[in-house]
């Protein structure tokens, strides 16, 4: 490594890698470049921890070497509110709790149960540490660099590497310097910093990137309001996001019983922030500096169909007339693990105070989804949700609910068009009530409530911008956590064989080591086509657990390019044995689900072939033995004619070398055209191996 760099000032996120490599002796290498770390925990949300307990019983291990939590929050539906929905889904998926309250306790790690809270949120409130880093099996799992951690959504099969302490591979990813000013003022709140920087960015301009905020404006922010720009760092695609330790951090570490921490972290301080060689001259470390001033941020509202259309609550109406958005807002969603602190809940409710006060009421539906029982213990106590009741609102489970797609909505009309807003972080088609004619769009809380009196996309005349303390005045309530701690010496989770839920995993065979030839074209993917469009949420996700049952999902949301329809496409993998998908950019842009990988993988596909794919997808294609392949050149995508019999001439697949790929065209004419990769040795390894799993069993 050229010495300049290696003793060259670092960024925080630097210095977080660096004392995170797996061998404790090496260098950090330069941006770009795969190096192996050794994460402090792992976190697993109940959809994909069934998958990746299921990988990690293969593995032959006792115990995690990681402290390692199970969190039930992805498979409650909301309904009628928590006192009905939550027995019914204990009832509902008891077998699934079971299967992970047992492998919990059986391989030493936390369980927290149905209805505790959200994974990100108990994340948040118990584990996350200034300077920590972490993996979760969920896309938000960046949620936790709001206390100054590196925390990486990734598949089940990366945590299983960590859970086996094995080493864990990343491509150090390029960092982007936030630079704030200023402070935030009036309704403008912390998901306006990133619902702008989403605008800026777009869904892919945080790809492979770790975004780094600094500046006076990023100490002015709460502790819970950093978490939540941080959570929605997934929706530009980053790798994570980090914020610098201060003492809104520590304040919080004290709120929620973390006193030694707090110590902790402000005795190392210097090491919790980027060099002040950084900090004099970004542009000279950061691969790009963007600057926000917090003083000047508006309200904004993003959306619909994707989190990056970010458009300024004052220009939010003409916007809606040029484009016939539906012009009523009919549902106000507020919650999830993004947006549930108590400053959140605390303005949202001041704000349905004033409303109630100044004599309005409310036009549109309110629901709520607590992040965590100690936050709604402690809302409750303060008569926070008493005002949000007061104003109509339904309060769900501790659980994702309606972010997930686990919302049997009450609607007079499914195929109106319609519009709803949420503070969530996702508004892609179809997310969150599964019906293509609704219009998601994204709002801070208060925004949404104040949407909710309106009925329309503005802010009721005479409703002032709401106050709300970051921390509760009197502490926060004591209340049963949920969390249940292992068992040493409990015995093997049991899996019948009759499961419609759960299934043991079957090894994948190992790749012969010869070109693909003749692949049928299973289907060419037209447009955005995201981890939901390839394995749907909603009510598939109660198959998480079971392959084979899952995978008759495979790709129904995706638009065929030669039909411009969607439809079933596992029956056609079936018949054809062995395929292969071609797709556009950002292939698999999303959520984490590994399903999405597994899925192709279980019905014999062979090779995605896309212009770009999102960076944990492409990893987890790699993980289970699917050749994640890239066109050299993009426009090659329309040379993809209906019918194609494709080979790939992978035979000889090194790192950094293209691949010929072949076509065979049904008039009989052919082409060659080129395919890159991203594989490194050991890729290739998990490849030949058929797996990352298989190779890992092999060592
Ligand atoms: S983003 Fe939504 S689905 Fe994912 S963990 Fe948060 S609340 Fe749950």
């Amino acid at each position: 490594m050229d010495p300049e760099v290696k003793n060259r000032p670092s960024t925080l996120a630097e210095k977080i890698l660096r004392n995170h490599l797996y061998h404790k002796k090496s260098e950090l290498p330069e941006r770009g470049r795969y190096a192996t770390f050794r994460p402090d925990r792992v976190a697993m949300q109940d959809a994909t921890a069934q998958m990746a307990v299921l990988q990690f019983m293969n593995a032959g291990k006792q115990s995690t070497s990681v402290p390692t939590s199970i969190h039930c929050d992805h498979l409650i539906c909301a309904k009628c509110g928590v006192e009905k929905d939550l027995p019914e889904a204990m009832k509902t998926n008891k077998e699934v709790y079971d299967f992970l309250g047992s492998a919990a306790a059986r391989y030493g790690m936390d369980f927290w149960k149905p209805g505790a809270g959200i994974i990100h949120q108990i994340v948040l409130e118990n584990y996350a540490f200034p300077g920590g880093m972490m993996v979760g099996t969920d896309s938000h799992t960046p949620n936790a660099g709001g206390l100054g951690m590196l925390a990486i959504g990734v598949g089940g099969a990366d945590a299983v590497d960590v859970m086996t302490g094995m080493e864990w591979e990343l491509k150090v990813p390029k960092i982007i310097g936030v630079h704030l000013t200023g402070e935030l003022g009036g309704w403008a709140s912390p998901k306006d910093v990133i619902l702008k920087l989403a605008g800026i960015l777009t869904v892919k301009g945080g790809t492979n990137a770790i975004i780094e905020y600094f500046g006076p404006g990023a100490e002015s922010i709460s502790c819970t309001g950093k978490a939540t720009i941080c959570n929605m760092g997934a929706e530009v695609g980053a790798t994570c996001s980090v914020f610098p330790f201060d003492e809104k951090m520590a304040q919080y570490l004290e709120a929620t019983g973390r006193a030694k921490e707090a110590a902790k972290a402000r005795a190392n301080s210097a090491d919790l922030q980027a060099d002040p060689e950084v900090l004099a001259e970004p542009e000279k470390y950061y691969d790009r500096v963007i600057d926000i001033n917090l003083s000047e941020l508006e309200p904004y509202v993003n959306g619909p169909f994707t989190p990056d259309a970010a458009c300024p609550l004052s220009q939010m109406q003409s916007r809606v007339t040029e484009n016939d958005f539906p012009a009523d807002v009919e549902v106000s969603l507020i919650g999830s693990c993004t947006n549930s602190s108590y400053q959140d809940l605390a303005r949202a409710a001041a704000v349905a105070r004033a409303a109630l006060d100044l004599g309005l009421e409310p036009k549109a539906k309110l629901i709520v989804n607590p992040g965590s029982e100690r936050i709604k213990a402690t809302a409750e106590r303060d008569g926070i949700l008493a005002t949000l009741r007061e104003a109509g609102a339904v309060i769900m489970t501790n659980a994702c609910g309606p972010c997930i797609g686990q919302w049997k909505r009450q609607t007079d009309d499914n195929t109106r068009r319609n519009s709803i807003v949420t503070s969530f972080n996702r508004n892609f088609a179809k997310r969150a009530d599964g019906n293509p004619n609704t219009h998601a769009f994204i709002v801070s809380p208060a925004v949404a409530v104040a949407f909710a009196f309106s009925g329309r996309f503005e802010i009721p005349a005479g409703l002032n911008a709401p106050e709300g303390p970051e921390l509760p005045p009197e502490g926060f309530a004591t209340c049963d956590s949920g969390m249940t701690s292992p068992k040493p010496g409990s015995p093997e989770p049991v899996i019948s064989q009759s499961s419609e839920r759960l299934q043991k995993l079957k090894p994948f065979e190992p790749w012969n080591g010869e070109d693909f030839i003749d692949l049928p074209l299973l289907i060419k993917v037209k447009g955005k086509c995201t981890t939901d469009h390839i394995s749907m949420a909603g009510p598939w996700l109660k198959y998480r657990g079971h392959l084979q049952n899952i995978s008759e999902n495979l790709l129904l949301g995706a638009v065929d390019a030669f039909t411009g329809e969607s439809g079933p496409v596992a029956p056609r993998a079936k018949e054809l044995g062995q395929s292969i998908i071609v797709a556009e950019d950002n292939y698999g842009e999303g959520s984490s689900r590994e399903h999405a990988a597994m899925e192709p993988r279980f019905l014999g596909v062979k090779v995605v072939l896309a212009k770009s794919f999102a960076r944990i997808h492409e990893t987890n294609l790699k993980k289970q033995g699917v050749l994640a392949l890239t066109f050299a050149d993009p426009l090659c995508y329309n040379r993809i004619l209906s019918g194609d019999r494709i080979t790939i001439r992978c035979a000889k697949i090194a790192p950094g070398h293209s691949l010929a790929v072949e076509l065979r065209h049904a008039d009989g004419s052919r082409e060659t055209i080129y395919a890159t990769h991203t594989y490194n040795e050991q890729q290739i390894a998990w490849f030949r191996a058929g797996s990352a799993l298989n190779s890992l069993c092999r060592q």
